[in-house]
C-alpha cells in the first residue's frame, strides 16, 4: 500500500515534538470503534489520521472494539468494521476488544475503592441524575458517599455476583460534587446490566462506562497518543484521573480534534441504524448512505476516500464539510483510470434508412481520451441504433444543437446523421427517429467539409446489452429540523431514479465494482449485488461537472 505522507495538523506537530523531546518511543495509536454500526466517512477521517500518523513514525495501530455497551452491539458489526478498514488499506498491528480487559478493569475498580475513591450507590438513576447539578449549580453528594471501604468491597462483589437487579446498584468514582466539570461530579463507572456480551457471553452482570473503560485500555495497550473527537475534550481531566489514580503503568494522552460533517446527509451511527430499520433505504451499504460500504457499493475507491480524509485537515473546531468535494476526489482518482464508454440511459430507436439492412461495421473508439496508454476498442455500428431521449426534440428552443426534424449531429466515434422523419405514438412522444447517415463524415477518416455544433452518445441495437442505471441524489434535504420534526422528515423522495436502457457489447461480462465512464454522464461502478451475468446495474458514482472546484 502507497502510504503518503499525512499534511501537517496539530496532532501531527505533537507526536513530532513528542519524538523530538524523548518523551515517546515508538508512536502508538488506535482506532476504537463501538461495534453498533456500520463505519461511515466520518470514522474513515478517524481510520486514516490514526494509521497514517502511526505509519509515518513507524509506529503501530491497533483496532480495537469498545465493546462495553452488550445491548446495542453485534458480531455482523464487528465484521463489517475489519472488512472495512481493510478495504480502506490499512492493516492493524493489534486486534483488541474492549471486553478482553474486563477482568484487568473489575480490579482496578478494586484499587479505586481501597483507596476511598469509588463507592458502591444505591439511588437510582433518576436519582443521580437529578443530584448532578448543573453548568451553574453544583451537584449533591450521595448519601451512600461515605460507606467504609469493606461495605464497598462487600456491594461490588455482590453486584459482579449478580446479586442485584439492572439500575438496583452503581459504582461511582468518588471526585468532587462541586466541580466545574460535571464529568467529575462522582462519574458512574460501573453499573449492573444482565445482559448477553457478543464476546463475554453471560460471565459478567456488571459493565464498566464508556469513559472509565476507555483510558484504562489506551493504558492497557501502551497507546501514547489516544486521538478522539471534540465532544470528549470535557472528559479529559477525567480520563487522567482515571489513569493515574488506577495506577496504570502507562500513561497515554487524549487529543481532541473536529469531528467530520458532511452537507446532505447525516451521520450518526443511530440515525444511520434508523433509516436501515425503518426501511428507507436497502440496508447499510445502500450507495446513498455515507457508510464504508456504502460508498464502496456506490463506486467510491479506497484512495479518494484517503485522498479527502488528507486534504480537508484536521480542525480543531467544527465545521461542516461539502460532499462536492468528496466527489471532487472521485472524479480526480477515476479520470485517467477508467475506460470511457457509451451508455443509453433512457433509449429512443433511430433507424439509418440508408444504411444496408443486415451490415455490421466495427469502429475504431479510445478508451481514454486523456490517457492514451488504455488503448482503443471496437464498437459496432449498424442501420439501427439507441439515443438518448434528451438527444431529440420535435421543437427545440434556440441555441438546442441536438436532433430534431431536418437537423444534423455527430454521433461520437461514427458518423453524422440527419433526422428526416419521425414516429409519435397516439400521446404525440417520439418513438422512433428515421434518419439518413453520410458515409464521408466517418470519424478519424480526416473530413472536413461542414461542421455540426452536436455530438452525441449512441449504443448500436442488435448487439446492445440492456442494463439498469441507478441515479442518486442526496438522501438528506439540508433544512435544519423544525420542532417535532425529526431528520426522517427530511428524507429526499428523489433520491433514486432507476432507469433501464443500454450499454456497449464490450460491458456485458463486467463484473461488479467495475467501473466506466459513461460519455456524457458521468462515473459508474457496477452494483455487486444486484447485478446478473449479461445483465449488469450500473450506480452512478458521480456526474462528470460540478459547478464547484476545490
Ligand atoms: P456516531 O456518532 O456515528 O455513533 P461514535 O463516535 O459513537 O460515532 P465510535 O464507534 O465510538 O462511534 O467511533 C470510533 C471512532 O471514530 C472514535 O474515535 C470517534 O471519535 C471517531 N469518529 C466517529 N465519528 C466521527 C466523525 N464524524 N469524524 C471523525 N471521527 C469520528
Ligand atoms: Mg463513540
Amino acid at each position: 500500500m502507497e502510504t503518503k505522507t499525512p499534511s501537517s495538523n496539530f496532532i501531527k506537530n505533537i507526536v513530532t515534538e513528542d519524538i523530538a523531546s524523548g518523551k515517546v518511543k515508538e508512536v502508538v495509536t488506535r482506532f476504537p470503534p463501538e461495534p453498533n454500526g456500520y463505519l461511515h466517512i466520518g470514522h474513515a477521517k478517524s481510520i486514516c489520521l490514526n494509521f497514517e500518523l502511526a505509519a509515518e513514525f513507524k509506529g503501530r495501530t491497533n483496532l480495537r472494539f469498545d465493546d462495553t455497551n452488550p445491548v446495542k452491539e453485534d458480531v455482523e458489526y464487528v465484521e463489517s468494521i475489519k472488512e472495512d478498514v481493510k478495504w480502506l488499506g490499512f492493516q492493524w498491528d493489534g486486534l483488541f476488544f474492549a471486553s478482553d480487559y474486563f477482568g484487568e478493569m473489575y480490579e482496578r475498580a478494586l484499587v479505586l475503592i481501597r483507596k476511598g475513591l469509588a463507592f458502591v450507590d444505591d439511588q437510582t438513576p433518576d436519582q443521580i441524575r437529578e443530584t448532578r447539578g448543573t453548568l451553574t449549580a453544583p451537584g449533591r453528594e450521595s448519601p451512600y458517599r461515605n460507606r467504609s471501604v469493606e461495605e464497598n468491597l462487600d456491594l461490588f462483589a455482590r453486584m459482579k455476583n449478580g446479586e442485584f437487579s439492572d439500575g438496583q446498584k452503581v459504582l461511582r468514582a468518588k471526585i468532587d460534587m462541586n466541580s466545574p466539570n460535571v464529568n467529575l461530579r462522582d462519574p458512574i463507572i460501573y453499573r449492573v446490566l444482565h445482559a448477553h456480551h457478543h464476546n463475554t457471553g453471560d460471565q459478567w452482570c456488571i459493565y464498566p462506562m464508556y469513559a472509565y473503560a476507555h483510558p484504562l485500555e489506551d493504558a492497557i495497550e501502551g497507546v501514547t497518543h489516544s486521538i478522539c473527537t471534540l465532544e470528549f475534550e470535557d472528559q479529559r481531566p477525567f480520563y487522567d484521573w482515571v489513569v493515574r489514580e488506577c495506577e496504570m503503568k502507562w500513561v497515554p494522552h487524549q487529543y481532541e480534534f473536529a469531528r467530520l460533517n458532511l452537507t446532505n446527509t447525516v451521520m450518526s451511527k443511530r440515525k444511520l441504524k434508523q433509516l436501515v430499520d425503518e426501511k428507507a433505504v436497502d440496508g447499510w451499504d445502500d450507495p446513498r448512505m455515507p457508510t464504508i460500504s456504502g460508498l464502496r457499493r456506490k463506486g467510491y475507491t479506497p484512495e479518494a476516500i484517503r485522498t479527502f480524509c488528507r486534504e480537508i485537515g484536521v480542525a480543531k473546531s467544527y465545521g461542516i464539510v461539502d460532499e462536492r468535494m468528496l466527489e471532487h476526489f472521485i472524479r480526480e482518482d477515476l479520470k485517467l483510470k477508467a475506460l470511457r464508454t457509451m451508455a443509453v440511459l433512457q433509449p429512443l430507436k433511430v433507424v439509418i434508412t440508408n444504411y444496408p439492412e443486415g451490415q455490421v461495421e466495427w469502429l475504431d473508439a479510445e478508451n481514454n481520451s486523456e490517457n492514451p496508454e488504455m488503448g482503443h476498442r471496437q464498437i459496432p455500428f449498424s442501420r439501427e441504433i439507441y439515443i438518448e431521449q434528451d438527444d431529440f426534440m420535435d421543437n427545440p428552443p434556440p441555441k438546442y444543437f441536438r436532433l430534431f426534424p431536418g437537423n444534423e449531429v455527430r454521433l461520437k466515434h461514427a458518423y453524422f446523421i440527419k433526422c428526416e422523419e419521425v414516429v409519435h405514438d397516439s400521446e404525440g412522444n417520439a418513438i422512433e427517429l428515421r434518419c439518413t447517415y453520410d458515409p464521408e463524415t466517418k470519424s478519424g477518416s480526416g473530413f472536413t467539409g461542414r461542421k455540426v455544433k452536436g455530438t452525441i452518445h449512441w449504443v448500436e441495437a442488435s448487439h446492445a446489452v440492456a442494463a439498469q442505471f441507478r441515479l442518486y441524489e442526496p438522501l438528506i434535504s439540508n433544512e435544519a429540523d423544525e420542532e417535532g420534526q425529526s431528520f426522517l422528515d427530511h428524507l429526499n423522495p428523489n433520491s433514486l431514479e432507476v432507469l433501464e436502457g443500454f450499454v456497449e457489447q464490450g460491458m456485458k461480462d463486467s463484473t461488479g465494482g467495475d467501473k466506466f465512464q459513461f460519455f456524457r454522464h458521468g462515473y459508474f461502478n457496477v452494483d455487486p449485488k444486484d447485478s446478473a451475468a449479461g445483465r449488469p446495474v450500473f450506480n452512478r458514482i458521480v456526474s462528470l461537472k460540478s459547478s464547484f472546484e476545490v
